[in-house]
């Protein structure tokens, strides 16, 4: 099934009366046209539905009330065919409060010279009726994605799919219920932050349960359905000899098992969408949950370790927009350094919890000690990364605002890690490990990471604008300097944009 599926988008032409009853002909069938090729493009992961011609600002206030109460529909794309007056958008638009992408295309591709007259140019006014159209989306302040290109172009289709997974994913951020066991980590800043604020910002709702919450779940787990998910264990990894079956481990494995069915039972029961442990908040439980944490985001629920709610969600909204692409995603933390002139490296992994769909081999399914958490060795899955280029992403409190944070990386081959028996990823960050620490170190990041294989930058870009939320991206270009000058512009920015609203 495609995830999308239960949403739509929808398409909201621009005109005005003036040129009469035969040019609102035309423009309908255009429109109707444009929805059915981008329908048909196969290029769109969401369909998008056509609400007609806007001609006026009671059609328009109706159009965009009727989008916000409308689950399905994840956001509106606008278009002007003719010369749409905006004065008559201003009302409607301060009604709106799904995601908005302003198209700027025309029906037809190419002037046709030879026959071009003025009933043509009369009907054909994209050109100035999106210039209008904007105008008044940035008096209003209105944050939106503007997409330029014709209709039929692979780079206009590529660029509205980006903004419909984005939009799908923040509809789904927008009821996300993210559960906590335990705190955060005692005297850790950068994973706290005001839950208050995020769920006003983000749609994040984060409540904590107490872990024997958890533990009476997992008392009433059975063998039966412990045997069940072991066998899957052993069809889906490589396992090692001390977790076979009469193995020293064995134990451990069906221990992980049983958690791993109580988390499931215990979110799916809430309906929550992602959720948090705590190495030092275990009680009544044989090991930190790492198996369980991997498998489960591989599954989609956004996870974060020592209580980082915020990158539990973020993780979530990053697997839901990714759905259905092949390189996949995970939960990281800067784990240790590798200096090697400009192929230094970052280690990426946990202490357990990286989630599988980056594996770039079969997982071993093996069961060592830990030192953290007081408690029996814990199952986990080992592996090393594919390679490739991909953006790892966080969010910070920042105590007046949420700043998002992107760096570019490129994943390179790693060694083998036969002491450290973790999955992991090795990254050069882009510009270089210099200029790209130095700037996420500037910036106030986290030391854990939302990262993707699969997504570039401009999704979360495409994120931000409709969180309105700040956002800083690493890149090939970024340089200390000119980092830093946007840091303060910021500071001043969103000091003022309090009072533009
Ligand atoms: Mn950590």
């Amino acid at each position: 099934m495609n995830a999308f599926d239960q949403n739509e988008v929808w398409f909201v032409t621009g005109a005005q009366l003036l040129y009469g009853g035969d040019a609102v002909i035309a423009v309908d069938a255009h429109s109707n046209k444009i929805v059915a090729g981008l329908n048909e493009s196969g290029k769109l992961p969401v369909k998008v539905v056509y609400k007609g011609t806007v001609n006026s600002a009671k059609e328009v206030t109706a159009t965009f009330k009727a989008a916000n109460n409308d689950d399905k529909c994840v956001g509106v794309i606008t278009w002007m065919h003719t010369f749409s007056p905006a004065k008559m958008w201003i009302h409607g638009l301060q009604e709106l409060r799904k995601p908005l992408l302003h198209l700027h295309t025309q029906f037809n591709k190419e002037i046709p010279w030879d026959t071009m007259d003025m009933d043509f140019m009369n009907l054909n006014q994209s050109a100035h009726g999106d210039r209008e159209f904007g105008h008044i989306m940035a008096r209003m302040r209105k944050n939106r994605k503007v997409v330029v290109g014709h209709w039929q172009d692979p780079k206009t289709l590529e660029k509205i799919a980006i903004w419909m997974r984005v939009a799908a994913a923040w509809a789904d951020s927008q009821n996300m219920l993210v559960v906590r066991f335990g705190d955060q980590m005692n005297n850790v800043a950068v994973t706290d932050g005001d839950k208050v604020a995020a769920e006003e910002i983000l749609g994040y709702h984060v409540d904590y349960y107490p872990i024997g919450d958890l533990v009476a779940v997992q008392d009433k787990v059975s063998d039966a359905d412990i045997a069940t998910l072991v066998a899957e264990y052993e069809k889906e990894y490589v396992i090692a000899p001390n977790c076979k079956e009469g193995g020293k481990d064995r134990q451990q494995v069906i221990e992980a098992a049983r958690e791993e069915i109580a988390l499931r039972r215990f979110l799916d029961e809430k309906g929550a969408k992602a959720f948090t442990t705590n190495f030092d908040d275990l009680k009544g439980l044989d090991q930190l949950p790492g198996l369980a944490c991997q498998r489960m985001m591989a599954d989609g629920y956004g996870f974060g370790a020592e209580g980082d709610w915020k990158s539990a969600a973020l993780y979530r909204t990053m697997w839901y927009m990714s759905q259905g692409m092949p390189k996949g995603c995970s939960f990281l933390e800067d784990y240790t350094l590798n200096f090697n002139g400009d192929k230094t490296a970052i280690l990426e992994a946990h202490m357990l919890e990286v989630c599988p769909l980056i594996s770039e081999e079969k997982p071993k399914l093996e069961v060592h000690p830990l030192g953290i958490g007081g408690k029996n060795d814990p199952a986990r899955l080992v592996f090393t990364s594919k390679q490739g280029e991909g953006v790892a992403a966080t969010i910070i409190d920042l105590g007046n605002r949420f700043r998002m944070i992107v760096n570019e990386v490129d994943c390179v081959k790693s060694k083998k890690l036969p002491k450290l028996p973790v999955a992991s990823n090795l990254w050069i960050p882009r510009p270089t490990f210099e200029v790209g620490a130095a700037a996420w170190i500037l910036a106030g990041g986290t030391h854990h990471t939302s990262f993707s294989y699969d997504l570039t930058t401009e999704y979360l870009e495409d994120f931000a604008e409709m969180a309105g939320i700040e956002i800083l991206v690493i890149d090939k270009d970024t340089n200390i300097r000119d980092f830093k000058k946007d840091i303060r512009i910021n500071e001043i920015y969103y000091l003022l944009n309090k009072s533009l609203g």
